[in-house]
């Protein structure tokens, strides 16, 4: 039987897990090497890197693995504009309705992959618009693709 992503299971015991915030389940997939720093680009690669050799990831709230190199980071909380904390939250949410997973699932970056197809219009719609990254994710192939659906 073919099992769902998000019900895979892993043992938390040994198995370590990557934690990823919602809206970095979708936006993730549009990377194409640029970032905030060096160090931040660097991390992100690694995060990936991992994520598609399997590595399983757990819906996580708040900063995640990705935010930790992240300069406008501080204090477990997002300083890159006034208001930026509220609004990466509310996007999370959003990513984690419209993805059908909760906080604490774990799943896989390819069973997510399979999903942003069907819910991405509607992503691009309430979030590409008015994103400062925009430019960089219409560059990627799978951006180009699923715009165009
Ligand atoms: S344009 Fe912004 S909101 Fe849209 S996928 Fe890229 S990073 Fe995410």
């Amino acid at each position: 039987m073919k099992k769902d992503f998000a019900t895979i299971k892993l043992n938390k015991h040994i198995t370590p897990l990557l934690k990823l915030r919602g809206h970095h389940l979708i936006c993730l997939h549009f990377f194409s090497g640029e970032g905030y720093s060096p160090e931040f680009v660097e991390n992100l690669r690694e995060i990936l890197r991992e994520s598609e050799d399997g590595k399983g990831i757990e819906v996580c709230k708040g900063a995640d693995e990705v935010c930790k190199k992240c300069p406008y980071l501080k204090e477990e909380k997002c300083f890159y504009s006034l208001n930026a904390e509220a609004g990466i939250r509310e996007m999370d949410r959003r990513a984690v309705k419209l993805l059908g997973v909760k906080i604490g699932d774990r799943i896989n970056w390819m069973g997510i992959w399979e999903k942003v197809p069907a819910i991405f219009v509607e992503w691009a719609k309430e979030y590409c618009n008015d994103c400062d990254w925009r430019k960089v994710c219409e560059r990627t192939i799978k951006y180009k693709r699923l715009i165009k659906r």
